[in-house]
């Protein structure tokens, strides 16, 4: 009996529409949208307030201080060993401006809040003085334009990153992509006689290219810069 009442329940599933046990059907007409803009900011909140991102921001923070401290030890003697650090969501964080706006364009988080005060990301600050304290040459390599110079230096300063060998900006009014841009900087640093063991970035186009041994990607699913 109870076998039959199973496959009783069984075809009814088949033949009721799955329209009919959710409410009515859906008025002709009816497009697919893109997933809500509110939904995807309170996703991006919950992965930021969970510690998941500051987890991700450690983990390839200590991939990269093991293999620098490694590779510390055995660079060419003819070549000094430099790193190269990306600026934003990488040495420094605009974390507050972001979420502020509900993750607006940079430019646009530039004109609206300070960007003159924001916090070190502490494993990144550590990797830093780990290079130094290895005597590995330190630069930065940013997209924002040389008319932020000063603002930047004391940003930086202030964070606590000191004693760096070379502060890259993009000249004002320079459009070129961050993927053309990066590249021909490092050429540049390593046509300076160094060698550079590893850069880190939060976007993939700080990472594309020519020169580095290796490179190490934070997480940012916050903007894109192409
Ligand atoms: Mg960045």
């Amino acid at each position: 009996m109870k076998k039959k009442l199973t496959l009783i329940v069984f075809a009814f599933a088949l033949v009721v529409p799955v329209g009919a046990q959710s409410g009515p059907a859906e008025s002709p007409g009816h497009v697919q949208e893109p997933e809500n803009h509110a939904i995807v900011v309170a996703r991006l909140m919950r992965y930021h307030d969970s510690g998941e991102y500051e987890w991700g921001i450690r983990e390839v923070a200590n991939a990269a201080r093991d293999y620098l401290r490694e590779r510390a030890k055995t660079h060419y003697e003819e070549e000094r060993a430099a790193a190269v650090f990306d600026i934003d969501e990488t040495a420094l964080s605009n974390w507050q401006a972001m979420a502020d706006c509900g993750f607006c364009a940079y430019s646009i988080e530039a004109k609206l809040y300070s960007i003159a005060h924001d916090p070190a990301i502490t494993p990144v600050l550590e990797l830093y003085n780990e290079a130094r304290s290895n005597a590995v040459a330190t630069f930065f390599l940013t997209g924002r334009p040389e008319s932020q110079r000063e603002l930047t230096i004391a940003n930086l300063k202030e964070a606590g990153y000191k004693d760096w060998n070379g502060l890259i900006m993009r000249p004002d009014g320079d459009k070129s992509p961050a993927r053309v841009f990066k590249p021909q900087e490092r050429r540049k640093i390593e046509d300076r006689g160094y060698h550079i063991i590893l850069s880190i970035g939060d976007q993939a186009s700080d990472l594309a290219g020519c020169c580095a041994e290796r490179t190490f990607k934070l997480p940012n699913p916050f903007y894109l810069v192409q």
